[in-house]
């Protein structure tokens, strides 16, 4: 790093990006806008933010779902960032600088399924990228007897259960614990653990009901502010890195990219590099594009433009020779380097990630 760029950062802590996977009809989805339902009703306006392949949901609509379980004076980073679950194969290939994009993960489980096939998969890439993650144990609501309380947190959920579906939820939940031992994972109820480094907390909850989000997103934000805040500390005005989602062919704009973007700032007519499937392509963009919000959504228009983009976010790149892009490359901003440094760059970890699908073959 050169002294101009070390004299001008001014660190500012961004959103963790956080993935959600997990074996097919476990619930990542209903999760995801059980999520999202939650913080529109939470009441205000623009509470949370549709972007491009991810949402983003603020630290004070995070307190407002979960109530007493969150003091936002204890927190200092915004928020959180969930992509959209994007199956975990592709997971698997979401670098970022050689970590995983996602800076935390939720691994959905199906409490009266346990571990299947994509459970054990997801485990693996989540081992592979060291990422941290925590178990959702979801459809909780399904026990035999069960007598739900909408959105209400773990504790007062319990309480309003007969000892009978009590124990019947807890012996599916000492199952999972128990598969994730086999992993290779020491794991407990959240509430149970004490360092959550070394052991993994397990959440039980209901896309269906709420029951169960708001520890769910208690415990996302206090390990994120425990372990990550180092992490997120990023010049935001700092040229921008992010990850290729998907190359999507858009009418008016041609191939675009879905990208999210852990660091920095994109603008529109910033000179990129993308990682293409022979060389690196090099290139200009045109417009950066997000979801209309949705109460425009039924006009012609999809998408609005917007100049600038700063991490950690999701955007649709419009720009010329998108074509050979590929899903899981990197795209950097130029800004004040060469332009052979960047593409060097953006080849190294390319390369990387080639060494990591062979070895995964
Ligand atoms: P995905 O494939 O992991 O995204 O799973 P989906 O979110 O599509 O859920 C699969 C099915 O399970 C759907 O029919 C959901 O309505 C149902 N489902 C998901 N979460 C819950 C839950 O907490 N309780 C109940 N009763 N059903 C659920």
């Amino acid at each position: 790093m050169s002294d101009s760029d070390t004299r001008d950062r001014s660190d500012t802590l961004r959103t963790p990006i956080v993935a959600v996977l997990g074996h097919v009809d476990h619930g990542k989805t209903s999760l995801l806008d059980k999520i999202r339902g939650s913080a529109v009703s939470e009441g205000e306006a623009g509470a949370i933010t549709q972007h491009i392949g991810a949402t983003a949901v603020p630290l004070d609509t995070i307190s407002g779902i979960a109530g007493s379980l969150v003091d936002p004076d204890d927190f200092d980073l915004p928020g959180l960032l969930f992509i959209d679950t994007p199956g975990h194969h592709s997971f698997s290939t979401l670098r970022s600088r050689g970590g995983a994009l996602a800076d935390i993960a939720v691994l959905v489980v199906d409490v009266n399924d346990g571990f299947q096939p994509q459970t054990e998969e997801a485990i693996d890439i989540l081992k592979r990228t060291g990422t941290p993650f925590i178990v959702a144990a979801n459809k909780i609501d399904t026990t035999p007897g069960w007598n739900p309380q909408e959105g209400e947190p773990i504790q007062v959920t319990y309480e309003a259960q007969s000892d009978r579906a009590r124990s019947r939820l807890d012996e599916n939940l000492y199952e999972i614990i128990g598969e994730l031992s086999d992993s290779g994972f020491s794991a407990d109820l959240y509430w149970r653990v004490q360092d959550f480094q070394a052991n993994i907390g397990v959440v039980p909850v209901s896309a269906l009901t709420g029951e169960g989000v708001p520890d769910l997103l208690t415990v996302l934000m206090g390990l994120s502010q425990r372990y990550m805040k180092d992490e997120m500390a990023i010049d935001v005005e700092g040229p921008g890195a992010g990850t290729v989602l998907e190359v999507k062919e858009e009418k008016g704009f041609g191939t675009t990219l879905d990208v999210v973007m852990y660091d920095g700032t994109i603008r529109e007519g910033d000179e990129i590099v993308v990682g293409g499937m022979q060389d690196p392509i090099v290139t200009e963009v045109r417009a950066l594009l997000q979801p209309k919000p949705l109460a425009e959504i039924r006009t012609e228009k999809q998408f609005e433009r917007v100049d600038a983009v700063a991490a950690a976010a999701g955007v649709k790149i419009a720009a010329p020779d998108l074509e050979d892009a590929m899903a899981g490359a990197p795209v950097r901003v130029i800004r004040n380097r060469t332009r052979e440094t960047v593409i060097a760059d953006v080849e190294s970890e390319l390369a990387q990630i080639e060494v990591e699908t062979e070895e995964e073959g």
